[in-house]
């Protein structure tokens, strides 16, 4: 049989180094558990990076998948399927989307990005404004939005026309934000930066100024969308309409779609027949795992669920003074735990060998997006690790 360590080598001589080399070679998984190919078992806290909203191997989505591949994969949009015309009528609903709203399907959350920058393009504006420390994705579009320098700066010039201004301060945004302003682009938490929810007004101030502007605000719900947060969308919590999100991650269960919601009939007019297009995107697979994912998290109640889990998590972390950690952050079941000091690679490393998976997302905070399903015991389990693995990232 080939070992962990022998595939890592084949991947080293086979695949591009963009991600570096990953340290384990997962097999399968079940629920919230993965496997590797040496059969250790891990409790999967990350959920494929907020994507296996249903953990792994749930029933549904394979039932569903298992019945539309055997029917028909992919038709092209030459042709639709009623699986896309239901996936998108749901999402309208769950989005509580006005009449007139429409949806774009494509296959990724940066291919999701790529439609809204040419949305904002079709106001026959160019400026768009995004926050510093913001993530958008790594095609050429949406990495002119992202802020992180190491990302964009080996690929300037970069789309133009992009300013990006600090996080949750209104001021800054309304100095930022004019007449060329064609988008304001925001995630109603940051996900790859570390787990940061703004003030809680913070998406209502956005919304005022664009609307005074006459520019878009656009939401990516790429991370925090699909019950992440303990509401389908993280901007419904702040209770605004927003003039277009974008989806991705959750919205699959790990089959490979993305979507763009337009509001209204007015936004949605500005990309016309001809003007954008994708070969795979909505095609029948990704529908009916779409459908699948929306039919369980309402049916099994997961919105209520994220939403006690992620208390759960925060109390539970609380509660047991762990040396070196300051805190949790975040909404529902997207998280981080916070560190004093630039330990979560240690932690991270410690929580893998002992049978965890978590994400070390900055130097001082981990980041926790487990599948939805996720159970309190299995929360209280690596909760009662913790203080072991802080003890040995620092003892290191
Ligand atoms: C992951 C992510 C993206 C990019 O999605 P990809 O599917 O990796 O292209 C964009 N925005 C946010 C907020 C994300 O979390």
């Amino acid at each position: 049989m080939t070992t962990n360590s022998e595939w890592l080598q084949r991947y080293s001589d086979s695949v591009l180094g963009v991600f570096g080399t990953p340290p384990i070679v997962l097999d399968h998984g079940d629920g919230c558990y993965v496997w590797d190919v040496d059969g250790r078992r891990y409790l999967d806290l990350v959920g494929g990076i907020a994507v296996n909203a249903l953990g792994h191997g749930h029933p549904a989505l394979v039932a569903a998948v298992s019945k539309q591949v055997a029917e028909a994969v992919h038709i092209s949009n030459l042709f639709t399927s009623p699986g896309q015309i239901r996936l998108a009528e749901r999402l309208l609903e769950v989005a509580g989307a006005p009449d007139g709203s429409r949806v774009f399907f494509g296959n990724s959350g940066a291919e999701a990005m790529e439609a809204a920058i040419k949305l904002a393009r079709r106001t026959c504006r160019t400026g768009i404004v995004a926050a510093e420390h913001a993530f958008h994705g790594r095609t050429t579009g949406a990495l002119a939005l992202t802020h992180k320098a190491a990302y964009r700066e080996p690929f300037e010039p970069l789309l133009p026309g992009v300013v990006h201004v600090p996080y949750d301060d209104v001021e800054a945004l309304r100095e930022a934000v004019d007449e060329t302003t064609s988008a304001v682009v925001l995630e109603p938490v940051q996900g790859e930066a570390g787990v940061i929810a703004p003030s809680i007004d913070f998406l209502q101030q956005a919304r005022e100024i664009t609307t005074a502007a006459g520019a878009l605000l656009i939401i990516d719900e790429i991370q925090t969308g699909i019950g992440r947060t303990g509401r389908w969308f993280g901007f419904q919590h702040a209770g605004i309409v927003p003039d277009a999100i974008t989806i991705a991650k959750g919205l699959g269960g790990g089959v490979p779609i993305g979507a763009m919601i337009t509001f209204g009939p007015e936004v949605s007019r500005l990309l016309t027949a001809g003007q954008h297009g994708t070969t795979f995107g909505g095609n029948p697979l990704a529908a009916a795992a779409g459908l699948a994912v929306l039919d369980t998290i309402e049916q099994d109640g997961l919105l209520a669920h994220a939403q006690r889990m992620g208390r759960h998590l925060a109390e539970t972390v609380d509660a047991a003074h762990i040396p070196h950690v300051t805190g949790v952050r975040g909404q529902g079941l997207l998280r981080a735990i916070v560190f004093d000091a630039p330990i979560s690679a240690g932690v991270a490393v410690a929580a893998r060998n002992a049978g965890v998976i978590i994400n070390p997302v900055a130097p001082e905070a981990i980041r926790l997006a487990p599948p939805l399903v996720i159970q309190a015991e299995q929360l209280d389990d690596f909760v009662a690790a913790l203080p072991d693995f802080v003890k040995e990232a620092t003892s290191a």
